[in-house]
């Protein structure tokens, strides 16, 4: 097609596109790191098909169809009033509802809401289904807090939130510090202001329209990536010694996974430290990290406590051997000397269970070693994916079973890692997940933002 755009080289396209962003959103590093992620591998692609610069596609999916910011004031258990601020970022409604979580972390803020909404355009179109893309939260922390506490904020937070959201508009889930307890008060209090039953969150407890599988997704959702990275190579999980990341709902559900296909899980973290058990986890193990994790809300140095292993207190697992690594706490929590170090001590494979938690350098490295390297939203694309079969099974005034949804969600991820290999397969048979995944997740987006005209 002749346009006058095509007289652009890559580089040039690419520089004049991370300008506008970088000057259009100032002091949004988190933002910037996701969006140039993308822009690397999508940029060649749209030079050979130049309808998409010339109609503006990547340009108009960096900027979000709505911000909602606001006021979010509530009374502790002293009586004091306490003040957070809310956000939900309403990004891409080209394929479905907007949909994404919410974060409640004293480090929320816009750069970090933008970037997960961001990514979670790409994730939700490599699902095949849909859903649309957004995401929020606040910077209220959970942590410490009593259940009382914690309902009262949830109340107040979603008094505001209710008029933004609703089940063929916006459907947020849980993300950090957000889990079925804070998604049953935000539920509960949605349900009294709109008089309406309806499916306007996922991640809803399974007595009162939630999913079979819903916690797990995320996690297991993982493992059956990976499966199907080795698969491809012909190796398989029995007998790996995986690092782990994280100890929350993404970690323990990875953890339970791997063990049922007899790979040996040797870390966990929280923001204090790490733990390293050389015998692995074991369903015994598990069960006292979830207890500990969901129930008492203590810290992992706990489980080096009960079990008699090593903790590492201010430390991150990535020095410990092993075949493959899985960081499902945060973002930017494996940078390019870990990745070196991984590397040396012989990992091939690592898969993104959090968002963005590999550093742009480290992710140069697991390219340059040709490692396995699965990008955060190919890779955990399973917990939205199952939230989007809550989102059916709601819609339908129905409920499958876990055999029903878990086999939904394993070809739904053979599917995402299929799409991947499509787009990033090299021409010496390398897969290159990065650009599979962003090339893969930009093209049915940016398809129906065609077909919908300049919206
Ligand atoms: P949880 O709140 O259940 O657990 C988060 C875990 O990460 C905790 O162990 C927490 O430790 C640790 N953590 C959080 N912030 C930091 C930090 N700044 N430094 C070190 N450790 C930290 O959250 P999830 O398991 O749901 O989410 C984990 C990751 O997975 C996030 O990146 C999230 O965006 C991503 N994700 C989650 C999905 C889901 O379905 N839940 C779906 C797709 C992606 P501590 O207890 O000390 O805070």
């Amino acid at each position: 097609m002749a346009v006058a755009t095509q007289a652009h080289s890559t580089s040039k396209m690419f520089d004049e596109f991370m300008n506008e962003v970088i000057s259009g959103n100032p002091n949004e590093p988190e933002f910037h790191q996701a969006v140039r992620e993308v822009a690397e591998s999508v940029m060649p692609f749209i030079e050979a098909h130049p309808v998409y610069w010339k109609e503006r596609i990547l340009q108009r999916i960096v900027e979000p169809e709505q911000v909602v910011m606001f006021r979010v004031a509530w009374v502790d258990d002293s009586g004091a009033v306490r003040v957070n601020r809310g956000y939900r970022i309403q990004m891409n409604s080209a394929l479905g509802p907007y949909k994404g979580g919410l974060r409640f972390h004293p480090t929320v803020n816009l750069s970090i809401l933008k970037f997960l909404a961001f990514e979670q355009v790409f994730k939700n179109s490599l699902t095949g289904l849909p859903l649309g893309a957004g995401k929020g939260g606040s910077n209220f922390d959970p942590k410490g807090k009593s259940d009382r506490e914690v309902m009262h904020f949830c109340q107040s937070f979603m008094t505001e939130l209710y008029r933004h959201v609703g089940p063929m508009t916006d459907v947020p889930a849980g993300d950090i510090g957000v889990g079925t307890r804070e998604i049953g008060y935000m539920f509960g209090q949605y349900k009294r202001i709109r008089k309406e039953f309806s499916g306007v969150l996922t991640g809803k407890g399974l007595g009162w329209g939630g999913s079979h599988i819903r916690p797990e997704a995320t996690g297991y959702g993982n493992v059956y990536f990976v499966e199907q990275m080795l698969l491809r190579r012909g190796d398989g999980l029995g007998g790996k010694i995986v690092t782990v990341s994280g100890s929350g709902n993404v970690a323990q559900y990875t953890v339970e996974k791997l063990i049922e296909r007899g790979a040996k899980c040797v870390t966990l973290s929280d923001s204090g430290g790490f733990i390293y058990d050389p015998d692995g986890l074991n369903e015994e193990k598990l069960e006292f990290v979830k207890w500990l994790k969901n129930e008492k809300r203590g810290r992992i140095a706990e489980y080096a406590e009960k079990f008699g292993c090593q903790y590492y207190a201010g430390k991150r697992p990535w020095a410990i051997p092993c075949h493959i690594a899985m960081p499902s706490a945060t973002q930017n929590e494996l940078d390019g000397e870990d990745a070196q170090q991984l590397v040396r001590n012989g990992c091939y494979c690592v898969s993104e269970g959090a968002n963005m938690p590999c550093t742009p350098e480290a992710i140069d490295v697991f390219r340059q070693a040709k490692i396995l390297f699965g990008p955060g939203k190919a890779a955990n694309a399973g917990g939205v994916a199952v939230s989007g079969l809550e989102m059916s099974q709601n819609a339908g005034h129905t409920v499958w079973t876990r055999e029903q949804v878990d086999r939904q969600l394993q070809a739904i991820m053979k599917s995402v890692h299929d799409t991947c290999c499509l787009y990033g397969t090299k021409s010496d048979g390398w897969v290159d997940y990065v650009d599979g995944a962003n090339i893969g997740g930009f093209v049915r987006v940016a398809n129906a933002m065609l077909a919908q005209g300049v919206v």
